[in-house]
């Protein structure tokens, strides 16, 4: 099994095409692949489905043409109809900011080009390496850090990843695989349990990671085939999901992550502090306590990456502190996740103290 051509944005740098041409491998993989396949893509049609004013309308037709709409309606259910403001749609509705150029934002915020070691293969920290297995995601994120990534130059095939496998297996040194994207997720399970049996062919791999927002996107994703070859290769794996905002959390999604935990997969949150969706102490501990309650750690909150399109979406440091710092008296210290900013040539994501 192939994965499908990459397919391009009007920009030609972001593919959104709906994971598998292949047909469902499970009855399960048929629902998500359909609610992939059915995403929304048309800012009318997204304005439209939330009852949205005409100018919002206008504005996103505009922003769309340099990173296109993709938000599935499972996701889009969750949203309050007639609020543009909702922190849902925030997300994921284009808005005429993100046309606006801002100095020190740029297309590499984190210099992932410099830290390529072949093509889809980065290395930024000791003792891992990560794989930009695919550039397709469940969602556009308006503030993604990899909007401007080259995601046509990687690997699209199992054999294409050999030169990468080979890279990898001839560095010792080296652990931990990171599968990223893109939203890794977004492939097949046969064509992620191959890629996973030949990482564990490596002798000096011990773990396997995935970074996703498909549990909580489209939460039919966590499939029992998925649960399978996660659960089946020798390498340890650790999840990491993807939520901003409590309202993302809902009975689905609760027990798609219980899944995950149920099986013994290591499961952990991270999340962006952005403007107008979570900058919020309020929303950030209501956040941090549905996670915990659902066996989910929460992780990382990152400072935005100063990503060209997303300056909108930045919150001041300070302003920051100041919330992780009211976290820090409302909740337990392991419901309190790591403020980080991901700093181009820093060994490690750095901490943000006062
Ligand atoms: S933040 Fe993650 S899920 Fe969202 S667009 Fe970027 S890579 Fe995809």
């Amino acid at each position: 099994m192939t994965i499908v051509s990459p397919k391009h944005s009007s920009n030609g740098q972001f593919r959104f095409q709906a994971a598998a041409a292949t047909g469902p491998e499970t009855a399960g993989s048929g629902r998500w692949q359909q609610a992939l396949k059915t995403a929304v893509r048309d800012p009318r049609e997204l304005c439209r489905l939330l009852e949205l004013p005409e100018a919002w309308q206008t504005q996103a037709i505009e922003a769309a043409r340099q990173f296109p709409l993709f938000a599935p309606r499972g996701f889009i259910a969750r949203m309050r109809p007639r609020d543009p403001h909702d922190p849902l749609l925030r997300q994921v509705l284009p808005m005429a900011e993100e046309t606006a150029v801002v100095a020190g934002f740029d297309r590499d915020p984190v210099a992932d080009q410099a830290a390529t070691l072949s093509p889809g293969l980065l290395q930024k920290y000791a003792g891992r390496v990560l794989m930009v297995a695919t550039g397709r995601c469940a969602v556009h994120c308006r503030y993604c850090f990899r909007r401007h990534f080259p995601y046509s130059a990687g690997p699209h095939s199992v054999d294409g990843w050999l030169p990468a496998l080979d890279q990898i297996a001839a560095d010792p040194t080296v652990h931990e695989v990171i599968l990223s994207g893109g939203d890794p997720l977004t492939l097949v399970d046969s064509l992620l349990a191959e890629l996973a049996e030949r990482l564990a062919e490596i002798p000096h791999l011990r773990r396997l990671r995935v970074h996703t927002r498909l549990p909580i996107m489209i939460p039919e994703r966590v499939t029992d085939r998925l649960l399978s070859w996660l659960t089946g290769t020798r390498l340890a794996p650790i999840m990491i999901v993807h939520a901003n905002h409590p309202a993302e959390i809902d009975g689905d999604v609760s027990e798609a992550l219980g899944r995950l935990v149920d099986a013994g997969i290591p499961t952990l949150n991270q999340a962006v502090l952005l403007r107008g969706v979570n900058d919020d102490v309020d929303v950030l501990a209501a956040l941090c306590e549905r996670l915990v309650d659902l066996r989910v750690m929460p992780y990382y909150l990152h400072q935005l990456d100063r990503v060209a399109g997303a300056a909108h979406f930045e919150v001041p440091e300070d302003v920051g502190l100041q919330i992780v710092e009211q976290l820090r008296a409302r909740l337990p210290g392991y419901a309190v996740p790591q403020y980080v900013r991901e700093v181009a040539g820093e060994p490690f994501k750095v901490p943000i103290w006062k």
